[in-house]
């Protein structure tokens, strides 16, 4: 076959759930709840199912779950988007990213991305013909060099893919960095597509800096988010993104021959859920206790744990362990010490290994404990 993605071979996410599955390993691997959602949630779900709202929804999603969408931007940071032209419910942040790109990226265009980068970007580029610019995040700090993007920037930047809080990272920017962001693409045509799935999950007092706080920024982003991080359940698939009007105008082309729609019975519970803003609120806290208590049943291991201040991730070295590339140390973790972890070098083009891996800790804390046990072995 004339393959499209010649380099491409199975995400990690899928190569490690099996293989923790195979193995009977405790997955702290793939990102996902252990734990479930709200009763509450499942009611409106069937609520809606049963008053008959099982066709077709509107090519941007329900009008109510682009309301409640609106006004949370809104509250949280200070930019109004209208619901009808500027918001678009999604089959999760993964569709919503691949769309984004699709809309705007011509084949030549070059975008930014910064390495270690969530493992659906740099292919979904590829696919438009677009050029892959790998800006370098370095252990343990992993902070943007803003110089280093000034000069990658060229006549044919065409966008740059931002991630805050960070996967696999799980750092936070600042608002200097999104000043920074500003100022270099201040007078460019150059749009920002910025991931913003653990926007409520961020540690010690940290503000998560949406671009829609930043209105320079906003006028020129599309902002992604997911209710799977957000609600626990990644695998209802429904995300969404925001932006001005012209920009939605765009992606709408690509969005409604891509899915055309997203699953309605499912956006009217959303809808009605958003309505307590208390539970998104809540999931910061709700996270960084988890985030505390992994760390201090690690504590007693020989891997080094590396700051997390976002996001339901974890990296760790593990050189006082072993010398192994982290890809083979990761399956030997998930068949010997039954637990699963990502290789970092899974998101890095060229495969560097930095000899860190990935712990997901949205789990409950028996499942911790008895991963952290296990780990604390090696
Ligand atoms: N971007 C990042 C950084 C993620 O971590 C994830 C989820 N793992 C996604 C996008 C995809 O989100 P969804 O499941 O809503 O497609
Ligand atoms: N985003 C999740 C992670 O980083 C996985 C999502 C997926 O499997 N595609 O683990």
């Amino acid at each position: 076959v004339d393959s499209r993605l010649p380099n491409v071979g199975t995400t990690i996410f899928t190569v490690m759930s099996r293989l923790a599955q195979e193995c009977g390993a405790i997955n702290l691997s793939q990102g996902f709840p252990d734990f479930n959602a709200e009763d509450v949630l499942f009611e409106r779900v069937a609520h809606w199912m049963r008053a008959g709202y099982n066709q077709y929804a509107p090519m941007a999603g329900v009008a109510p779950l682009r309301e409640a969408i609106a006004r949370k931007v809104a509250a949280l940071y200070g930019t109004e988007y209208h619901p009808e032209a500027e918001v678009t419910v999604t089959a999760g942040a993964t569709q919503a990213l691949f769309t984004a790109v699709a809309a705007l990226v011509h084949p030549g265009d070059e975008v930014i991305v910064f390495e270690p980068v969530y493992d659906s970007y740099a292919p979904a580029i590829e696919l438009q013909g677009g050029r892959v610019v790998r800006m370098q995040l370095a252990a343990p700090d992993y902070r943007p060099d803003w110089g280093a993007v000034a000069e990658a920037i060229t006549p044919r930047t065409r966008m740059i893919m931002i991630n805050s809080p960070h996967n696999p990272t799980a750092t936070v920017w600042t608002a200097g960095d999104m000043a920074r962001l500003a100022a270099l693409t201040h007078g460019t045509g150059i749009v920002i597509v910025s991931d913003e799935v653990y926007e409520h999950i961020v540690f010690d007092g940290r503000r998560h800096e949406s671009c829609a706080r930043h209105p320079e920024l906003a006028a020129r982003s599309l902002i992604v988010s997911s209710f799977g991080k957000t609600y626990h359940i990644t695998g209802w698939k429904v995300g969404y993104v925001v932006g001005p009007r012209e920009l939605m105008v765009e992606f709408r082309k690509v969005h409604q021959f891509n899915v055309f729609t997203v699953n309605t019975p499912v956006q009217l519970a959303l809808a009605d859920y958003m309505a307590d803003a208390s539970r998104h609120e809540q999931l910061a806290a709700f996270y960084e206790a988890k985030r505390d208590f992994f760390r201090e049943a690690v504590a007693g291991s020989r891997f080094e744990l590396l700051p997390s201040s976002g996001t339901y991730f974890q990296l760790a070295r593990y050189a006082a362990i072993s010398d192994e590339p982290d890809t083979a140390f990761v399956q030997r973790l998930t068949r010997e010490t039954g637990v699963a972890a990502i290789p970092v070098s899974a998101f890095f083009a060229d495969g560097r290994d930095e000899r860190v891996i990935r712990f997901c800790f949205a789990k409950n804390e028996a499942t911790l404990a008895a991963a952290c046990e296990r780990l604390r072995q090696v």
